[in-house]
């Protein structure tokens, strides 16, 4: 048995037909950008995600950098987001020229840890990035407790998370802001990169969608300096025909967790995160911990099963970051984790019979090793 880390091209194979016609559609529409399909992918998305301003962009790292642009985040502010996450989140607080101030993570969760935050937080704090890692919403209660009596902006990333839920609350509907990725391999992913920021309110909305394109209010009046940031239409009708199987796709990846959770309960040291009552996480990845994590990941690939490591290095101990003066046990709950941490495949194509082959794998790993 053969099984990728993810699956695009089954996916695709059950899509063709819907991709195919998406593609005609565009081009005898004849407009390429921020046209009706992404107008209707907006609507789309904003209704299901429970927001009233859903806008595309460019790519997720652009609408974190769209996001923080809205909120009037600028050079010498400092941003507080998580050690272990994408590079993404941290490179569009540094692209705008702000200061990322790392926090470390939940043990139980490997999320945003919201107790360490109040230590970290001085006068030139202006915003805090959540990241709904692996698909679960963080702790946003006690986020927003201590950010909004202080001003400090919330921005949700949720580039692993579409749809998912917290207290009955979608990702991308609880901060002030919000910001998506449909990079190929994401939840939601488009066939190129896609992005999109998401917020209820009206004037910062209005904000992203200058600032996205040139900072127009019409085709030659610029109201401010602003970047091309914008969503192509056969992103979005490509979207558009994904967007009719996410919620079963979503189904289908909780499913593949909880087999994975019944299957390898108690073998060897494995440990999962936890997923907290309130929330429904949508499993971009499966992540396990273990302290043999690399003679895990070596058995698998032996037997035909790909894993990866989200993430090998946290931000602060990488090379791109070593000027912000971080030193190795800054941050020791993301840097155990980071020694741990395996993902296992998950995608909705997934069989039963596969979770099982990668569990039974994972025993005999254990078995083997006594
Ligand atoms: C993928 C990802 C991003 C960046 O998205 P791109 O579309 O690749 O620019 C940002 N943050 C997180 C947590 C991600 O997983």
């Amino acid at each position: 048995m053969r099984i990728p880390l993810v699956d695009l091209k089954i996916q695709y194979a059950g899509l063709e037909n819907d991709m195919q016609a998406a593609v005609k559609q565009v081009f005898a529409n004849g407009n390429y950008i921020l046209g009706a399909k992404v107008t209707e992918f907006e609507k789309r998305f904003g209704e299901l995600s429970g927001v009233k301003h859903m806008m595309g962009c460019s790519c997720g790292t652009s609408a974190i950098f769209l996001a923080l642009q809205a909120c009037g985040i600028k050079p010498g502010d400092e941003v507080i987001v998580p050690a272990n996450t994408f590079i993404a989140t941290a490179e569009a607080v540094s692209l705008i020229g702000a200061k990322p101030v790392f926090v470390d993570c939940e043990e139980e969760t490997g999320l945003m840890d919201a107790t360490k935050l109040s230590a970290l937080i001085n006068a030139k704090t202006k915003a805090i990035i959540p990241v709904h890692l692996y698909g679960q919403i963080c702790d946003m209660d006690a986020i927003i407790a201590i950010a909004r009596p202080k001003g400090i902006k919330v921005i949700e990333d949720s580039a692993q998370a579409h749809l998912a839920t917290y207290k009955g609350r979608k990702a991308g509907s609880i901060g002030d802001m919000a910001t998506f990725s449909f990079f190929p391999g994401k939840n939601l992913g488009a066939y190129g990169d896609a992005g999109a920021v998401s917020t209820q309110d009206d004037a910062l909305a209005k904000q992203v969608k200058t600032y996205r394109n040139h900072g127009r209010e019409s085709k030659y009046a610029h109201d401010q300096v602003g970047f091309n940031f914008r969503m192509d239409e056969l992103q979005a009708a490509f979207l558009g025909v994904k967007l009719n199987h996410i919620e079963k796709w979503t189904a289908s990846r909780r499913r593949i967790a909880a087999r994975y959770r019944e299957k390898l309960q108690g073998t060897g040291d494995i440990r999962f995160f936890r997923e907290n009552s309130g929330n429904e996480a949508v499993y971009h990845l499966f992540v396990i911990r273990s302290a043999k994590r690399e003679a895990i990941g070596a058995h698998l690939k032996e037997m035909g099963v790909d894993t990866g490591v989200h993430y090998p290095l946290p931000l602060h101990l990488q090379p791109a970051y070593q000027f912000l003066g971080y030193s190795k046990g800054a941050f020791p709950v993301s840097e155990k984790h980071a020694s741990e941490m395996l993902s296992l495949p998950v995608y909705p194509e997934m069989t039963d019979e596969q979770v099982d082959y990668v569990c039974g794998q994972i025993q005999a790993f254990f078995k083997a090793a006594k």
